[in-house]
């Protein structure tokens, strides 16, 4: 004879009383009362819960104004060492038409290189995609830190911005080499600041040629923290521990937020778009604070969708507040599969356009099996239309200096 709630336990119509049961005929073998007691561990890297939730799912097929993308890398360095680029050699990412088949289909009007390099492979960068297809690509250029140590480097490379504005680039990308990897023998010594005077001249050039800067300081918070249980990206620290600034010679999160501020603050005609939210989306009141103070700032969104969507309510405000200074920006890199945040493809536009422009809950900001940059899904936060229209568009053609 069995009572009542072991009838109902066989069933399945309690659950969790595993401990309670005495007569365990009446489970299925994959209801042992023992594994619930001692749960089986799980290996982290094999949890893939699958949300039971059931809310509304949108599919934003294509952007509702046409986009530019502020922040792609189309082309990158063929040669580093230490995180330094050591040459102005590019390896380029996409041909020109497969780009454009997602562009198309997407309503993207332009990408931005950002990473377009210098000298005469910048040229080859700009000859290959923005004069061949006029509108569509916009091609940035990047300090040389292989001249670092000669001893005008700081008029050499004001004068190598000249030089690249010449070739046809419409603004100047600042890897986070600088603040983080570039030392003073290039990549050994002690670490080079970013508001190291030497780049002055560089800052100015920009300034004086219109071209807006698109510097990245930083990185999330938590890769400053210890790699342990306690961290919100362990996994994906424990996956790429290169990515980890906790300990060693590396400044905090705050004196390379710091240092950037004081460039900025320096240099009040350059205009800087600051990547990444501000490199510090965990805290957008920190951003706030130096959108007020630094009218020459703006932010880009790219790859930090994760930390917006998980505050929607503090997100909108910001989108509300900064509307005419936030820009669209993915870090879109072709064939990046192994960073799916960040890999271009249609599905990763779908997202950006999911969050920006529905209310949807709950869904992945990132094409991938597992939440690439931490457990946790996001929630769109509905943009009225005059504030996506700036961010997807007309903040970035106004910086930008082009006609749309
Ligand atoms: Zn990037």
């Amino acid at each position: 004879m069995i009572n009542r709630r072991q009838w109902l336990y066989g069933m399945g119509v309690i659950a969790g009383a595993g401990t309670q049961i005495g007569n365990t005929a009446a489970l299925s073998p994959t209801e042992s009362p023992k594994s619930e007691t001692h749960p089986t561990p799980l290996e982290l890297s094999l949890y893939e819960p699958k949300s039971m939730l059931q809310v509304h799912q949108s599919r934003v097929e294509r952007a509702k104004f046409p986009v530019i993308d502020f922040h792609t890398h189309i082309s990158v360095s063929t040669k580093s060492k230490n995180g330094v680029e050591l040459l102005p050699d590019r390896q380029y990412l996409g041909t020109a038409q497969e780009l454009l088949a997602v562009m198309d289909r997407k309503n993207i009007q332009a990408m931005v290189n950002l990473t377009g390099g210098y000298d005469k492979a910048l040229a080859a960068a700009v000859s290959k995609y923005d004069r061949q297809y006029p509108g569509r690509f916009y091609t940035f250029t990047e300090p040389s830190y292989s001249r670092f140590k000669a001893p005008d480097y700081p008029r050499l490379q004001a004068q190598a911005i000249e030089q690249a504005h010449r070739d046809g680039a419409l603004g100047l990308k600042i890897l986070k080499t600088l603040g983080l990897y570039l030392r003073e023998n290039i990549t050994s010594g002690t670490l080079v600041k970013i508001d190291d005077p030497r780049f002055d001249p560089m800052w100015d050039a920009c300034g004086q040629l219109n071209m807006p800067v698109a510097i990245h300081i930083s990185d999330p918070v938590a890769f400053f923290n210890a790699t342990d249980r306690f961290n919100e990206r362990y996994e994906e620290l424990n996956n790429h521990p290169d990515w980890s600034f906790h300990g060693k010679d590396f400044p905090s999160n705050a004196e390379l937020i710091a240092a950037r501020n004081r460039v900025i603050e320096r240099h009040p005609k350059t205009q800087f778009v600051t990547l990444h939210v501000g490199n510090f989306s965990e805290n957008l009141q920190n951003v706030a604070e130096n959108l007020e103070r630094f009218p020459n700032m703006s932010v880009d969104i790219a790859a930090r969708i994760g930390e917006l969507g998980r505050q929607p309510i503090t997100s909108r405000k910001f989108f509300d507040k900064y509307q005419d200074r936030i820009l669209f920006a993915t870090d879109a890199t072709p064939h990046g599969d192994e960073f799916p945040q960040q890999v271009f493809n249609d599905q990763l536009y779908e997202i950006y356009y999911r969050f920006l422009e529905t209310n949807d809950e709950y869904f992945d900001y990132a094409p991938a099996k597992t939440p690439p940059q931490g457990r946790w899904r996001i929630y769109g936060i509905n943009l009225p239309d005059e504030t996506l229209h700036k961010v997807y568009q007309q903040n970035a053609a106004r910086l930008l200096r082009i006609s749309v």
